[in-house]
């Protein structure tokens, strides 16, 4: 090997060995800003009590309903900086306090619905606003279709065989002669009620036993649901068999 090439060979070894130090500090940092996220999070959340807790899910569900709001735990929650005021919408949750609402909703969910380890959030989320891109779906209990990267089920890859599996057995049950206002999955009620996501459950309250079109359903939830996912959360409770489609002539 001739001086040149050796120069060469040696630099390019170094550059490899740099950028090689230089991705594994920069992984490092990405899971220290993960764990300082939910270090934040947990002690945010730790801090609060259930009154305060409370308080923030009102500011988020009923907005502009000021009256319905304590004003001594919404102080508690302006310290803490969890809350902003947005004019006609009064007290809203800032980013940090969507995030804890969201730990706080997931836990709860988790706890009634008896699963062992709720999925966490990772670095840049809080379960509402788009996060970084995401390949692994961390299911927000209480929604049953959004991550916490804020992204709805169908746009995660993995997803993809396990919802093609279950929109088959939705046609495969379909094509049986049995009327859809008839038909039942074969799960037990229990089974049924464990795997039901309250956002899902509140969504069936104000369907009419008559039936509503996905644009009066879409009104019927105050208009604070996407389209797309309102069409998702009918999905999942139609392949459960816990509505049907009705095909007007
Ligand atoms: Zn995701």
């Amino acid at each position: 090997m001739n001086l040149r090439n050796y120069t060469r060979d040696k630099s390019a070894r170094k550059s490899r060995k740099d950028s090689e130090f230089f991705l594994s500090k920069a992984r490092c940092l990405i899971l220290d800003l993960r764990v300082l996220l939910l270090n934040r999070l947990m002690t945010l959340y730790h801090c609060l009590g259930q009154d305060a807790l409370d308080c923030l899910e009102i500011t988020y569900k009923y907005p502009g309903q000021m009256l319905l709001v304590s004003e001594i735990q919404v102080k508690r929650l302006l310290e803490m900086d969890l809350v902003e005021f947005r004019h006609s919408q009064g007290w809203r949750p800032n980013w940090w306090g969507l995030a804890v609402l969201n730990w706080h909703r997931q836990l709860r969910e988790a706890r009634d619905r008896k699963i062992a380890l709720p999925p966490k959030p990772g670095e840049g989320e809080n379960g509402e606003h788009l996060g970084p891109p995401c390949e692994n779906f961390r299911e927000l209990l209480f929604s049953g279709v959004y991550c916490w990267c804020g992204r709805l089920r169908s746009d995660h890859l993995d997803q993809a065989p396990e919802t093609a599996l279950r929109f088959l057995g939705y046609h495969e049950r379909s094509r049986t002669l049995q009327p859809p206002q008839t038909r039942i999955s074969g799960r037990s009620f229990r089974e049924v009620v464990k795997e039901l996501p309250s956002d899902l459950c509140d969504m069936l309250e104000p369907i009419h036993p008559q039936g509503a079109t996905m644009h009066q359903l879409y009104h019927l939830l105050g208009g604070r649901i996407r389209f797309l996912a309102i069409q998702e959360s009918l999905n999942f409770l139609l392949e459960r068999d816990l509505v049907f489609l009705l095909h007007l002539r």
